[in-house]
């Protein structure tokens, strides 16, 4: 009865097995085996480096290969004085082989956090028993049950505890089996590929029990299971450091990338999102699924990142989308290369910095009042210090300016040797006035003598003030003595000519001014001002409206006189 081409297949590898000694080709293939196994443990050692499950594949591969060497070496009767040491010793390899798959389980499912003190202990229970038990066997029978014999057959079934370790270890293959695939159904992105080869090379183990249980081995009674999990061991490593984009396992990239704040998404050549993280997806308002999706339509609601993305391929950038609810984003945009240098896809990370800009337009905006207040402040300033110097009804500068001024002035003639004129000036008979045109009428006459004695003095650095109520000096700082009495008469006629409107009528009035100069009639302010004073009083005796030049005869008096 011809069957299928398998069970032909089958039929001619046990006519192979049979007609040489098919122990040792086992026995070679297990040599086989265990050098691959050794292998891959170096290599996964060598990436300790990435973390616990490469170091987890390294005890795994190691343990794999020990098992494999051992049992070839029993199988060899090489060292046949030992007897059953070879076999015995295997075991250290059989027991530890489902624990370190197990515990690289946990950690390559992120679930390494049940690995406590106390699940340590307990993961070692068993494998510590089995090895009490099976070295001591030869006094209970417990696990061989008296059926190993010396050829080196698989002791495919034994005592009660044989069964305990078979069905503990498969135990152990079933939880990580589940766990596998319970990581493998939520793993998605460019972590696709190599969860699946993983949960493929965990398949290999059950697929190697099936064929024994079917009776399909090519070698019946001879134990599969190291090559089994050999090729697991295998296609862990390849998955791990050959497909990774990052060289980091999923659990790692989860903690990089899903814990940031930032937004990160990666774009494909052809426009694929191939990774999204949760703080991209809860601002995009997308989910997982939106992998492998095209992403300009992904995106279309906001125009202007769909234009970023378009045109730029690096760079960093300040986004405002309205869709997102009026939003700044900082966003980076950084090329993604692989191995071969070639342009393989875009990496966004966004930040959303609508808080920062906002905080940043406050400030400018206080900024800007702040200036607005200092440019006040600073014309209060100039406007106080200019009302501390001025007369404010006339709008001459006042008694205390003056006083700093003049100090000033004697002291620059002093070096200069140049002289300074003190005019003193008086209104005749403004008592009277304001008697008679009332004290209104009397401020605007002061008025009108600021005015004029403001443009007398516009040139040069001469200098006019309100002295008192109806007095003013004025300091003159371009003459000299010998012209003074020119210009203090210039003066008095100018004041004499002023008409200054009341109402209806037209009012004048005259002054009498004395006249003295520094150093002539004095060393210092104090004394100059006080001659001038007194040539002024000498004005006023002389008959009013007229100049008075201190330490000069009355006669040479100028003006008008009136009668006193
Ligand atoms: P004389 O010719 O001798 O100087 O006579 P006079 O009346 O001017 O005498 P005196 O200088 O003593 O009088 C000063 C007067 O000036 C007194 C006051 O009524 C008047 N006066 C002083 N300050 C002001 C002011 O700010 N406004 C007005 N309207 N009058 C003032
Ligand atoms: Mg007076
Ligand atoms: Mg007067």
């Amino acid at each position: 009865m011809s069957g299928t081409i398998a069970s032909q297949l089958v039929a001619v590898l046990h006519t192979v097995f049979s007609v040489t000694h098919h122990n040792t080709v086992y026995m070679y293939l297990l040599f086989a085996a265990a050098a691959a196994s050794a292998i891959i443990s170096a290599v996964a050692w060598r990436r300790r480096s990435i973390g616990p499950v490469a170091t987890t594949i390294a005890f795994f591969m190691a343990a794999s290969s020990w098992w494999g060497l051992a049992y070839a070496l029993h199988l060899s009767g090489f060292f046949q004085s030992a007897g059953y040491f070879w076999l015995d010793a295997s075991y250290l390899g059989v027991v530890a082989v489902p624990t370190a798959y197990f515990v690289f389980t946990l950690f390559y499912t992120d679930n390494s956090r049940h690995l406590t003190r106390r699940v340590k202990y307990l993961l070692a229970v068993e494998p510590v028993a089995t090895l009490v038990i099976l070295f001591t066997d030869r006094y209970h029978g417990l696990f061989f049950a008296g059926k190993r014999v010396e050829e080196g057959r698989a002791i495919l079934d034994g005592g009660e505890w044989f069964w305990i370790n078979i069905t503990y270890s498969y135990l152990m293959i079933l939880v990580a089996f589940v766990l596998l695939i319970r990581f493998a159904v939520k793993t998605g992105g460019i972590y696709r590929k190599q969860v699946v080869l993983i949960v493929l090379g965990s398949l290999i183990p059950w697929v190697s029990s099936g064929v024994g249980i079917l009776n399909l081995s090519p070698l019946p009674d001879l134990d599969l299971t190291p090559f089994a999990f050999t090729i697991t061991g295998a296609a862990f490593a390849w998955a791990l450091f050959r497909f990774n984009l990052l060289n980091i396992v999923p659990v790692a990239r989860d903690a990089l990338v899903e814990v940031m704040t930032d937004g990160v998404f990666v774009v494909d050549l052809n426009n694929r999102v191939v990774d999204i993280n949760l703080a991209a997806q809860e601002f995009l308002g997308l989910s997982k699924s939106s992998i492998g999706k095209n992403a300009e339509y992904l995106f279309r609601n906001t125009p202007d990142l769909v234009e970023l993305y378009r045109s730029v391929k690096q760079g960093q950038f300040e986004l405002y989308t309205e869709y997102y609810g009026n939003r700044y984003l900082d966003m980076r945009v950084v090329p993604l290369f692989d191995k071969g240098k070639q342009d393989s896809g875009k990496l966004f990370i966004f930040r959303d910095i609508t808080q920062r800009k906002a905080v940043e337009t406050q400030i400018k905006q206080a900024n800007t009042r702040l200036q607005e207040q200092l440019f006040e402040i600073g014309k209060l300033q100039s406007e106080l210090r200019r009302q501390a110097i001025l007369d404010p009804l006339t709008g001459l500068y006042n008694r205390r300016y003056l006083e700093e001024t003049l100090r000033r002035e004697l002291l620059r003639a002093r070096r200069d040797e140049t002289s300074v004129v003190i005019l003193m000036l008086d209104i005749d008979h403004f008592k009277d006035f304001n008697d008679i045109h009332g004290h209104r009428a009397g401020d605007a006459v002061l008025r009108e003598l600021g005015k004029l004695l403001r443009r007398e003095t516009r040139n040069g650095g001469d200098i006019a003030c309100r002295y008192g109520g109806e007095e003013f000096v004025v300091v003159l700082t371009n003459t000299s003595p010998d012209t003074a009495e020119n210009r203090a008469e210039e003066i008095r006629k100018s004041v004499l000519e002023m008409k200054v409107s009341v109402g209806e009528t037209e009012l004048s009035a005259t002054v009498s001014i004395g006249v003295a100069s520094y150093p002539g009639d004095g060393s210092t302010g104090d004394t100059v001002l006080h001659a001038a004073d007194n040539a002024m009083y000498r004005a006023k005796k002389a008959g009013r409206n007229c100049v008075v030049v201190h330490n000069e005869l009355p006669d040479k008096r100028t003006g008008n006189r009136d009668t006193d």
